[in-house]
């Protein structure tokens, strides 16, 4: 495996990989790797001949107050993970060489950033396509890996990929989950012994609507408020929202019909954890 931080190395070796007839997965990261990560990684390797995986915790896709400066980040286990699971380039790119001083263009996706984590985190979208536009110009795969765990940004990369002629098959890999149910995240780590505990609950939710839906329940309402009343028994739980909507526009549902997506944010303690389940009607 080679480690690379320069942008225009990275381009260059995309471009010399490409002309020897390779094709390019990707896979695009924040590090701190867990099972979820390695998963994807996994999938490249069967889905491309040379997997590069990109470690950059992006600053455009945090709010002010938010965790950047906390974000967890340990390169040499990343690396080593990386290594053992397909990885063939480590792209690990600074802050300077990815927003260098003057740095003023960014993506924007209309109407899917707004809602559900848009909404709770003004600007974040804005930060995620902006910096996979980016890195898809510098590694220039011809398949990228991306996590169902983030239900939102899968929609809102096959958006752009579509809208902008990327060129780059987008596939959505399941959610790697703790025995408990408890959806991987680097952020887990933030959460104290009776909020890991407590957070269980997101994944019980889930199949509690699930379980409604199976029942023949088709009220939005009546699933979202069973699920809510599951996470408010939950001392340490705060939510941010449990939305029901259509699975590929992301317009809220009153009856449920056709591809839904159940998703969630609730924050226990200083950790903001999302999860999501998508169903067909
Ligand atoms: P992150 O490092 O959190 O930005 O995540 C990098 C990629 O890993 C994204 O495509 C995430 O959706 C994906 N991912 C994160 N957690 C999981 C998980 N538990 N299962 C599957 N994919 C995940």
């Amino acid at each position: 495996m080679r480690t690379l931080i320069d942008i225009v190395e990275m381009q260059s070796m995309a471009d010399g990989l490409r002309k020897q007839g390779n094709r390019i997965g990707f896979v695009p990261t924040m590090g701190f790797f867990h099972e979820g990560h390695l998963s994807l990684m996994r999938k490249a390797k069967e889905l491309s001949d040379v997997v590069v995986v990109s470690l950059f915790v992006n600053p455009a896709q945090f709010g002010p107050g938010e965790d950047f400066e906390e974000y967890p980040r340990d390169e040499e286990r990343d690396s080593m993970l990386a290594m053992k699971n397909g990885c063939d380039v480590l792209f690990v790119p600074g802050v300077e060489g990815m927003y260098p001083k003057g740095y003023a263009t960014y993506v924007q996706v209309n109407d899917l950033s707004t809602v559900l984590c848009g909404a709770s985190r003004p600007g974040h979208f804005q930060g995620v396509t902006t910096v996979v536009t980016k890195l898809f110009n510098i590694v220039k795969p011809h398949v990228a890996i991306f996590g169902q765990k983030d239900a939102q940004q899968a929609i809102i990369i096959r958006r752009i990929a579509e809208d902008l002629n990327y060129g780059v098959d987008i596939v959505i890999a399941p959610i790697v989950r703790e025995s408990d149910g408890l959806a991987m995240s680097s952020r887990n780590m933030y959460l104290n012994r009776k909020e890991r505990a407590e957070a269980v609950v997101l994944h019980q939710s889930l199949l509690e609507a699930e379980k409604l839906i199976a029942a023949g329940e088709r009220r939005a309402h009546v699933i979202r408020e069973a699920m809510k009343s599951l996470i408010t028994a939950k001392d340490s739980a705060r939510i941010d929202y449990v939305s029901i909507l259509d699975a590929d526009t992301l317009q809220p549902l009153d009856l449920l019909q056709g591809r839904i997506l159940i998703a969630l944010a609730v924050r226990f303690g200083k950790a903001r954890l999302i999860d999501n389940t998508i169903m067909t009607c």
